[in-house]
């Protein structure tokens, strides 16, 4: 199976679930999640259709920047992004995904401010309560979103989301549902209200997630295949 022909499989799942939760396939956006995947791979990906990339590593998004692995797509920052690298991210991205954290959040805005444009972001909900991962939790977020909302060059566009490793089928679908729901609640909250993005679902829990009200999933080794790890 070539990248092409797996993200054609994969529009026709999503496509369903997007039927099944009476919405269309084209109002749900497709990242890549190219995380060890060359420059030929992620060009590949957007002679197929693809809607947009994400990186999760800050070394190798650079990298793969100065190869024109993205030209010709939205390029989003998905992984964890420690405030020390900010300033490599912040207006090479589209969107950064992942922001988990107030003091994240104000180092975004210090340095768009710095740069004069204003960086679209989400804000990550840990959903799970898990220790070791980032994320703002549900109690936490309607503040941040305040907090988003008041900084000039900050603009949050919704919510994103990893849930915990599944160890059942739908297990996840809860979680999925949580999120939603937090959405709804608090973009309605926001006064001039941006709110679009609601990011979540992989390669192995996407219908779920589409079907619980997601119109962004980030597809990785559905698209690539398994990731090398021993390279
Ligand atoms: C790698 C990654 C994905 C894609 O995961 P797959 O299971 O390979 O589809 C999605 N989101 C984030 C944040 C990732 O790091």
């Amino acid at each position: 199976m070539s990248i092409a022909d797996n993200i054609s499989f994969f529009r026709a799942r999503i496509d369903e679930a997007a039927r099944q939760s009476g919405r269309s396939g084209d109002q749900i956006m497709l990242v890549g999640a190219s995380k060890m995947n060359d420059a030929a791979a992620c060009r590949q990906a957007i002679d197929a259709g693809i809607d947009a990339l994400g990186e999760n590593r800050v070394q190798e998004m650079t990298r793969k920047l100065a190869e024109h692995a993205y030209d010709g797509v939205p390029l989003h920052f998905i992984g964890h992004l420690q405030r020390n690298k900010v300033r490599q991210v912040v207006g090479k991205a589209t969107l950064i995904q992942s922001v988990g954290s107030e003091p994240l959040l104000r180092e975004i805005e210090k340095t768009a401010g710095q740069l004069e444009l204003v960086q679209d972001i989400l804000l990550e909900v840990n959903i799970g309560g898990e220790e070791a991962k980032s994320g703002f939790s549900p109690e936490e977020l309607l503040r941040a979103a305040e907090l988003a909302a008041q900084l000039p060059h900050i603009r949050c566009r919704g919510l994103m989301t990893i849930p915990p490793v599944a160890r059942r089928p739908h297990q996840n679908l809860p979680y999925f549902e949580k999120v939603y729901a937090l959405f709804v609640d608090i973009s309605g909250k926001m006064y001039d209200n941006k709110w679009e993005y609601i990011s979540m679902g992989m390669s192995g829990d996407f219908d779920d997630a589409i079907r619980a009200g997601s119109n962004m999933v980030r597809l990785g080794t559905g698209i690539f295949g398994a990731r090398d790890y021993t390279k």
